[in-house]
């Protein structure tokens, strides 16, 4: 038996386009049923480029007119960009673009994937190199996500590191902020810090040093 998994895409326009996922085959003698984890980690890996990939022509597309004139925007050459996930690091081309006349007098240029992308690394595989990091060392938590998910070079230790290191910064900042931003740390509040001090800010102060140890541990 022979299976073909193919990827249809309608873009924005309605025009569809159609991506090879993955070719599996089985025969009459062969133990498996189902999908391998390999096979698993391709799929999801070639849904994931496909996918981006698609998002990004059209984040490049939107962006390659004037949003007040709607003239076609002249090109400023070209380079490629990566965007870390759990599915994948991905390089995609990214054009440059001169800004319109319409809206700067100077010869300014602007790579619209740059600002797409933000900082290059998706949310969800944050997420996934703090939690993991808050818990085991990095080289298990690199062999136990390697082994279930197409990482392709998404990351490497050092990277993680200093993800891991800008998420605990990150933790910080918040919960500063927080504690700053309670009524019992503001100077309208000061009167009020007798009543509730002993309750509130100390359950704040905890939740705010249970993140930090929980991020920095690791650092
Ligand atoms: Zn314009």
């Amino acid at each position: 038996m022979k299976m073909r998994i193919q990827l249809v895409i309608e873009n924005e326009s309605g025009v569809t386009t159609t991506a090879q996922i993955a070719a599996l085959e089985r025969r009459e003698s062969d133990d498996l049923i189902g999908i391998s984890l390999d096979e698993a980690k391709t799929m999801t890996g070639s849904v994931q480029r496909a996918l981006v990939e698609s998002q990004a022509r059209e984040a490049i597309n939107r962006a390659s007119k004037c949003p007040e004139c709607q003239v076609q925007l002249r090109r400023n050459g070209s380079h490629r960009m990566s965007y870390r996930t759990p599915f994948g690091r991905l390089d995609l081309g990214s054009p440059r673009f001169y800004r319109c006349r319409s809206q700067t007098n100077t010869r300014q240029s602007f790579s619209p994937l740059a600002e797409w992308l933000g900082d290059h690394t998706s949310p969800e595989w944050q997420y996934l190199e703090a939690q993991f990091a808050a818990l085991l060392s990095y080289g298990v938590s690199a062999r136990i996500l390697g082994s279930v998910l197409p990482l392709q070079h998404a990351t490497s230790i050092t990277t993680w590191k200093r993800d891991v290191a800008r998420v605990g910064t990150r933790l910080d900042e918040e919960a500063h902020h927080r504690l700053m931003s309670a009524p019992v740390l503001n100077e309208s509040g000061l009167r009020e810090a007798q009543s509730i001090a002993r309750g509130r800010h100390r359950w704040r102060v905890r939740q705010g040093l249970r993140r930090t140890v929980a991020a920095g541990r690791v650092v």
